[in-house]
């Protein structure tokens, strides 16, 4: 089937909530997907941040072969090799040795298992973002804070208060001994990449150390080595008591997790949480397969080189009116809303990006993009904003 007849299936059998797709991918290698019409694309987006090692990566096919050939799934009735060894690697990356990880799926699904988490704290307030994005079930998008995705399904959770990220005092005044929890982004990555000021996450901490609230770093989108960093929070030197964990978790598989640090990660008692699919033997297969070949081909380093070139070179294109972001976490901003055109135009010029803002250009290319694929980008960026209107 070509994109033309995929798409219509999609719309005759799959429900409306996304809205209808434009193409349908087929296959990839690296960072280069091929659609169902057989047009190459380069792919600047990783399913939005997931793929940390890009399409079909040998590493990942070869763990995931080996292990689905070997023993799929175990339940949490049984303990599995790959989730204590992907467990014990998470906590090494927290830094703390009292640190426990609880595994699911998705992004959301970590976010709900915090909020249960919190709970046990005997509180239930919580104090989220405004523009925060934190997942669509019930719970995790009662911490969302975009109106347009929250109000037609109200009522969701009591107790939940936004207020602006990065504003200090603001956190203060909503933050008392009542609150549960805080959740924060270290970057907003769906409300357009929004960056905190440098203090931010310390002064959150702060105010969580005075009140006895857990902090809560949603980490789905800046995680696994995205900034530079493992997780996107370490520039600020602070631990925070939870984070959330997807997208480039599972190298491209569905693996999220909640890991609890400090007394926090005593809070669960059997019985109080769980997950089916959680901690997967082949999730956790491919999870441990990307982190070693970040940490063996030392891809951080490599991240933070890139982000100074796009930075850099992508700031002097006319018509751009900022660039940010950390690592390969980048949003281009425009001096005009025209998004949704350099999106289609630079699609058509074979590169995928997405617009989260009607101004917001946002790309989230694979960990292992090489300079000469950044180098295309940047020049397929150029020509499509020196045309588009
Ligand atoms: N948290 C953040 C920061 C996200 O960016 C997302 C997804 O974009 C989520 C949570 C929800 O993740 P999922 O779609 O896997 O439920």
């Amino acid at each position: 089937m070509n994109n033309k007849e995929l798409l219509a299936e999609w719309s005759e059998s799959m429900q409306n909530n996304y809205g209808a797709p434009s193409i349908a991918l087929v296959s990839g290698k690296g960072l280069v997907v091929k659609d169902a019409d057989g047009k190459s694309y380069l792919d600047f987006l990783s399913g939005i941040a997931t793929n940390v090692l890009g399409h079909a990566h040998p590493a990942i096919v070869k763990a995931v072969t080996k292990q689905v050939g070997l023993l799929g799934h175990v339940s949490n009735f049984y303990a599995h090799p790959n989730v204590v060894e992907l467990a014990q690697k998470l906590k090494e990356m927290t830094g703390d040795p009292d640190a426990k990880v609880f595994f699911a799926q998705s992004g959301a699904e970590a976010n709900e298992a915090a909020i249960k988490l919190s709970r046990r704290t005997g509180r239930y307030r919580i104090v989220a973002a405004r523009g925060a994005f934190h997942g669509r079930t019930m719970g995790a998008l009662s911490l969302t804070g975009q109106p347009s995705k929250r109000e037609p399904f109200l009522p969701l959770l009591k107790g939940i208060t936004h207020v602006d990220f990065g504003d200090i005092d603001a956190m203060k005044r909503a933050v008392n001994k009542k609150t549960a929890m805080v959740i924060i982004e270290p970057i907003m990555g769906e409300a357009g990449v929004v960056v905190p000021p440098a203090d931010y996450l310390a002064a959150v901490r702060d105010i969580c150390d005075l009140t006895g609230a857990l902090m809560v770093l949603d980490c789905v989108q800046t995680g696994m080595g995205r900034t530079g960093d493992w997780f996107g929070y370490e520039y600020s030197g602070i631990t925070p008591d939870v984070i959330t964990l997807a997208k480039g978790l599972g190298g491209g598989l569905p693996l999220s997790a909640m890991i609890a640090c400090g007394a926090s990660a005593y809070l669960f008692q059997p019985g109080d949480h769980g997950s089916t699919f959680g901690g997967n033997p082949i999730t956790t297969a491919a999870s441990l397969a990307a982190i070693k070949f970040i940490e063996k081909n030392q891809l951080m380093g490599a991240v933070k080189r890139h982000e100074k070139q796009l930075l850099a070179e992508i700031a002097l294109i006319p018509r751009v009116s900022e660039v940010r972001g950390a690592g390969l976490l980048i949003a281009i901003e425009l001096t005009s809303p025209i998004s949704n055109n350099v999106l289609v135009a630079l699609r058509d010029n074979g590169v995928l990006v997405n617009a989260p803002t009607p101004t917001t250009i946002r790309i989230a290319p694979a960990l292992t993009v090489t300079t000469a694929q950044i180098n295309t980008f940047i020049a397929v960026f150029r020509k499509v904003m020196a045309n588009v209107n």
